[in-house]
């Protein structure tokens, strides 16, 4: 990561996000033994894939009746397990567990033209994790598509090598998300240096191109719809609020292939960034154990060290090498113990860096007393908890070390569960 300073003390620290200049080769890690995938709904008793059930490749796996959530079985295989697992800010998912078999058959259920329906019905577990269920509420027509040539967080060079290695597929993929979304208009967001390799995409589809700066947080979707749209969300808006919807190159990809393939994608490309900031492209089935993708790549851990998915500013750390990659993984990071950054419960000092830094203007030390007290409603209510854009720069820059995005992070979860609590007390009142 670049970090320029200015010799200014109050000016603020300027992060330029990865340049991938060449094209790389991407480690292929090998077909895992075991894979695990996360269904984004609470473990159910007797759901209607069961232990034992064998699985083909690319085969969707509903787990409820009555519940459109699915995965997409990345290998071919035996159900080992079916298990509660929990994750983030205590978010409940079901884990899938299946045994790889030797011989790999691939799932033919999906085929034909494209359509939202089929693409709703089967490529909501690709990588790249499309959004495509924004694309069908007819309360909120999209009436713009936003695909991404670069990373939201620093280190990282997914999208840009998607671009670069994978054009066509790109290509197709932005051609059906236009037609199958009924959009009017289809941007793709490139950093300047991937220009030349974009214009391949939007040349043929029919697309603009759009240049994204190159310094941080410039291709968060917040920042991205102010500069490149003109339109300025209001707090606690989505872009799909404003007609707009956002999918990375990847998920363009996927979108592509598998309709010109007629095979449901089931491989992630994501980014390793070693313990010396080196960084390799690599390829994992969805659901391969990051352990995998160390073996294969000569990364060893000891006590102490950390490891990220995701990347420094918005990373979430997990606590196990047997964790699998799932469809929106971009990076995996791993932090020496020696350099990972000590969070503390020292109190704020009243420095006003993350005040002076935040690009969303939030008087982030107030909001952050208040997030850390238990107090949310006051937090969204004066002190702005909603205009937050996650890009985590309020952490990274606090001098008593305070884990100030987590802060804002639980805040803001918390709040959505008590709020939808309330609201459906009242609908059932
Ligand atoms: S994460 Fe921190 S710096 Fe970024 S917008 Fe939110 S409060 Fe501001
Ligand atoms: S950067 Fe940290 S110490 Fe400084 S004002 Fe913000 S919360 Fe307080």
């Amino acid at each position: 990561m670049m970090v320029k300073r200015s010799f200014f003390g109050l000016a603020k620290p300027r992060f330029a996000y990865e340049t991938l200049k060449d094209k790389p080769e991407a480690v292929k890690i090998p077909v895992p033994k075991k894979v695990t995938l996360f269904l984004k709904s609470p473990f159910e008793p007797n759901p209607l894939v069961q232990t034992g059930d064998k699985v083909k490749t690319g085969e969707k796996l509903s787990l409820y009746k009555g519940n459109d959530e699915y995965v997409t079985s990345s290998v071919t295989g035996t159900v080992t397990s079916i298990s509660p697992y929990t994750g983030d800010f205590g978010k409940s998912y079901t884990a899938i567990a299946i045994d790889v078999a030797e011989a790999e058959e691939q799932d033919d259920a999906f085929k034909g033209e494209p359509s939202l329906e089929k693409a709703r019905d089967f490529l909501a577990f690709v990588p790249g994790a499309p959004s495509l269920n924004s694309l069908a509420d007819p309360e909120k027509p999209i009436k713009t598509i936003v695909v991404c040539g670069i990373d939201k967080d620093l280190l990282m060079a997914t999208n840009p090598y998607i671009v670069k290695a994978r054009t066509k597929a790109v290509n197709d993929g932005v051609s059906i998300l236009k037609k199958i979304a009924g959009a009017d208009h289809v941007i793709m967001a490139m950093p300047q240096y991937l220009m030349k390799d974009a214009g391949a995409v939007g040349g043929a589809s029919g697309v603009e191109l759009r240049e994204v700066s190159d310094g941080y947080p410039a291709a968060l979707p917040h920042i991205m719809m102010k500069e490149m749209l003109g339109k300025v969300l209001p707090e606690g808006n989505r872009p799909e609020d404003m007609e707009v919807c956002f999918f990375s190159a990847e998920a363009a990809a996927s979108i592509g292939s598998a309709f010109y393939e007629e095979q449901v994608p089931v491989t992630k490309t994501l980014t390793l960034i070693k313990k010396d900031m080196s960084k390799i492209l690599v390829e994992a089935r969805i659901g391969t154990p990051i352990r995998d993708i160390f073996t294969a790549c000569d990364v060893s851990t000891e006590q102490g060290d950390r490891i990220v998915l995701g990347g420094p500013m918005t990373g979430v750390s997990v606590y196990a090498e047997d964790y699998p990659v799932q469809p929106d993984t971009d990076a995996v990071m791993v932090q020496a113990n020696a350099d990972v950054s000590l969070v503390s419960d020292n109190p704020c000092i009243n420095c006003g860096d993350c005040v002076r830094i935040c690009p969303a203007r939030i008087q982030v030390s107030m909001l952050v007393r208040f997030c850390e007290a238990g107090e949310y409603e006051a937090a969204a209510d004066e002190y702005d908890l909603y205009a937050c854009i996650e890009c985590g720069l309020c952490s990274f820059v606090c001098v008593a070390g305070m884990p100030v995005f987590q802060h804002i992070r639980l805040a803001k979860y918390e709040l959505d569960r008590i709020r939808a609590a309330e609201e459906e007390e009242m609908e059932n009142a």
